[in-house]
């Protein structure tokens, strides 16, 4: 089964819109369209940069944390590598092309971007910063698959 490694602030929820530095929305925080059933289906690891317990309380507020195979919080973006590298030849789904996309492809791997949120206009600053797909959001990615 193919393996998902899956981002998840601005990724399967909009962060850039649904929390501000307050925290004081996160009880109401909701995936984007069609994530929920797409983690459902597929062997979805998630990788994501932040405190562990609020990312673990985030992932359990989207409902995302039961069907998860796993979830690694790292503390900084560029320990992502040593955790894709962990997993052979899968599929990183990442709003960042200086993280997510960047290490997914140093490891290897296929890598979807999604262009949502703050970080949507990041400049390519390396040769492994384009991912090879792009779209606005995962909803238009999950509702294809
Ligand atoms: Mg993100």
């Amino acid at each position: 089964m193919q393996t998902y490694l899956v981002d998840i602030d601005d990724t399967v929820y909009s962060r850039t819109e649904q929390l501000d530095d307050t925290l004081q929305n996160l009880m109401n925080i909701k995936p984007f369209s069609g994530v929920k059933n797409f983690c459902t289906e597929h062997d979805c690891v998630f990788v994501t940069t932040g405190d562990p317990l609020l990312q673990m309380k985030k992932m359990r507020i989207l409902g995302l944390k039961k069907s998860a195979s796993a979830i690694h919080v790292v503390s900084e973006n560029k320990q992502k590598f040593s955790v894709f590298k962990l997993y052979p030849s899968s599929i990183v789904l990442g709003n960042r092309r200086d993280a997510e996309i960047r290490y997914g492809n140093l490891a290897g791997h296929y890598t979807v971007l999604f262009l949502h949120g703050k970080y949507a206009n990041l400049p390519i600053e390396t040769e492994h910063d384009c991912a090879n797909e792009e779209y606005d959001c995962i909803s238009e990615y999950v509702h294809k698959i």
